[in-house]
């Protein structure tokens, strides 16, 4: 199994450009079996950059409707008109889209606003399917493989979202979404192989307001609680460098396999 690193940005790009990175997602590739963890602007260039046929992305688990993390439409409307050009390949027909209940619920209103013409419906070629996750969901994505979600704060508690866990034979991947601190983070990465964590604040802010995002080191206190075995800071500014993310990071006394994550990193699980 690998993990593919194709964003770990944050929403705006500039900040520092000889660091520019893209929005979130990162490919999970279970021996060929294929699961996305968030839908950003664009990633379907970097799954190609990457190797990888979009149209044979089944598995999309979006953490929340920011639109860094939920470009969804695009995404569907290339993959239907790629099965086309794949000469009717079944395959590409699977279009599972796994997102917070709230959002599955509203994204008809998204779609009718792109798609008037369509009456709601999407096309022969190909016909998503949404499944609602709550806190605590669990989905089978193939016998071996189980997605988990678990509800995180985040826009002022005003956000429908969530972070998710993957179970499957090689490993366990966590991947915190935005969120601030809870247990649900812990939960979703306990004894986790890798976990993908969010680190959108800078070194030392304090959420007073409740936005809910993270320090380094507070994602180093979910490493610790949940033990996990590998650690990656993502979506993150590039205003603090590395190496203080880092020594941020150990203060909360995490002592596994820590680094920044980069767009392009594999990791081989
Ligand atoms: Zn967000
Ligand atoms: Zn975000």
């Amino acid at each position: 199994m690998k993990v593919v690193a194709l964003g770990t940005g944050v929403c705006a790009n500039g900040y520092v450009p000889k660091a520019d990175r893209q929005p979130p997602g990162f490919l999970v590739d279970v021996g060929g079996f294929l699961v996305l963890f968030d839908c950003s602007e664009g990633i379907r260039y970097r799954l190609t950059a990457a190797g990888y046929d979009y149209g044979r992305v089944g598995h999309i688990a979006v953490t929340h409707g920011h639109p860094d993390h939920a470009a969804l439409p695009q995404f569907i409307q290339a993959k239907s008109c790629r099965r086309i050009w794949a000469n009717d390949q079944p395959s590409f027909a699977t279009c599972n889209i796994y997102l917070p209940r709230k959002l599955a619920e509203g994204f008809p209103a998204v779609w009718d606003w792109h798609q008037p013409e369509n009456n709601g419906a999407y096309w022969p070629e190909l016909t998503p399917t949404f499944v609602s996750m709550d806190d605590k969901s669990e989905q089978m994505l193939a016998p071996d493989i189980i997605l988990h979600s678990f509800a995180v704060p985040h826009g002022f508690g005003k956000h429908p979202a969530l972070c998710y866990r993957l179970e499957t034979p090689e490993g366990v991947i966590a991947y915190s979404g935005d969120s601030g601190m809870c247990d649900a983070l812990v939960e979703a990465g306990m004894d986790a192989d890798l976990y993908l964590c969010e680190a959108s604040f800078r070194i030392g802010f304090v959420d007073a307001k409740k936005y809910g995002h993270l320090t380094p080191r507070e994602a180093g206190e979910v490493g610790k609680r949940s033990r996990a075995k590998r650690l990656r800071l993502t979506h993150y500014l590039d205003l603090d460098t590395p190496e203080a993310m880092l020594h941020d990071l150990r203060e909360s006394g995490y002592h596994g396999d820590a680094d920044v994550a980069r767009d392009g990193d594999v990791y081989e699980i």
